[in-house]
């Protein structure tokens, strides 16, 4: 189909050629509300920069694209307080604060999305997440047009989780995010491409430009090739189960989690089963780094859909671990279980 006027091609970085039914931009949160009650007995969706979406169809009512702006700084002795309007860029913003000589984001810039988005799977990067700076979380509830401030432990942030993914998804949408950054910096170079450079890493500003450098040796930009980044998540797997993997595979990137568990990385898994650089209609895995879905260009959700099962499905076969998307699915009403459509 196409749709000049309500095309989400641009609007999510796998660069699905997709219609909704309308869409509308958001700069106030009374721009929110009205298209709520207008339109709300029909399936609606806020989003950011469309980064972290599968859409697996057209879609069948609003679509709301977060344009809220703005950003607050104030301090006490100690810290950095960082009020960020959710629809700011979220790399602008971590370039922001680092101009500022306000430390502390370093390690989580070039991730695509907006600032509101960030919570939800309370993102991470190189050794640091959304939940080591986050002070609060605004939302409103649309239904009730009132707003509440979440407290970083009343988010219950977890490993890409958090209760934006539960309690507070329909109907509530993130407004704003509170940061706390400590004026005192410590660096976190615990991840291994920035430890093995420490010694040139005395300032936020040069992990800063490190991290930008390594993303983009590393990430297909989706400005040129659709992508939404990790396809699937690191899955987390009961320690004696990793015993087995590591007498066929010592070398296998193991992370120690709570007790008796451990992680594994996702695109390892990916790699080891064969399938880097795999390609198949009009979807592949990126050559580079494996836990990348990409669109090679003109490719139709099932093409994504498709590749998304025969890596699932072959890493099972090898590993006996099903990998769960990090990528939200969405239909033609709404979410729905990325685990249950890949079954
Ligand atoms: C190249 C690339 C690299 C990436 N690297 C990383 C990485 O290193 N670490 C990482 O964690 N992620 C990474 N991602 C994933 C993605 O950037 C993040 O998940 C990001 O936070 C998504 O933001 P977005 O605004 O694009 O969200 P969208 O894709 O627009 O939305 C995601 C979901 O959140 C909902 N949503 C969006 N905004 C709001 C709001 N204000 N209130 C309520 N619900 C909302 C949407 O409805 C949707 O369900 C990467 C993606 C790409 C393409």
């Amino acid at each position: 189909m196409t749709c000049p006027q309500t095309s989400l091609k641009t609007l999510n970085t796998f660069g699905l050629s997709i219609c909704a039914e309308r869409i509308v931009y958001a700069t106030n949160t009374e721009t929110l509300i009205e298209s709520w009650q207008a339109h709300k007995e029909k399936p609606w969706l806020l989003m950011g920069g469309g980064s972290n979406v599968l859409f697996l169809d057209d879609f069948e009512g609003t679509v709301v694209v977060n344009k809220l702006t703005g950003i607050s700084v104030d301090q006490t002795k100690d810290d950095w307080l960082i009020h960020c309007a959710a629809g700011e860029n979220w790399h602008d913003f971590v370039q922001f604060t680092i101009k500022k000589g306000m430390a502390g984001l370093e390690n989580l810039a070039l991730i695509p999305g907006t600032v509101g988005s960030a919570p939800i799977q309370n993102i991470g990067a190189y050794g640091v997440e959304l939940k080591d700076v986050c002070e609060y979380v605004d939302i409103l509830d649309l239904n009730r047009n009132h707003s509440l401030r979440l407290t970083n432990a009343e988010c219950l942030f977890g490993y890409r989780e958090s209760i934006f993914k539960h309690q507070y998804q329909q109907g509530y949408v993130i407004t704003a995010v509170g940061f706390r950054l400590a004026k005192e910096w410590q660096p976190n170079l615990s991840y291994g491409p920035l430890k093995a450079v420490e010694t040139s890493l005395t300032t936020p500003q040069s992990i800063f430009d490190k991290v930008c450098e390594i993303r983009r040796s590393k990430l297909p930009d989706p400005a040129k090739i659709g992508n939404a980044g990790s396809f699937f998540k690191n899955p987390i797997i009961p320690t004696q189960d990793a015993e087995v993997i590591k007498l066929r595979y010592p070398d296998a990137p193991f992370y120690p989690q709570s007790e008796g568990e451990v992680k594994i990385a996702a695109g390892w898994l990916i790699d080891q089963a064969g399938l880097k650089g795999y390609v198949a209609n009009r979807a592949g895995v990126h050559p580079q780094q494996a836990l990348v879905l990409i669109n090679l260009g003109h490719a139709q959700p099932e093409d994504l859909i498709s590749m998304a099962k025969y890596v699932r499905d072959t890493v099972y076969k090898q590993f006996a671990i099903w990998l769960e998307p990090e990528v939200r699915f969405i239909g033609r009403q709404g979410e729905v279980n990325a685990v249950e459509t890949l079954s």
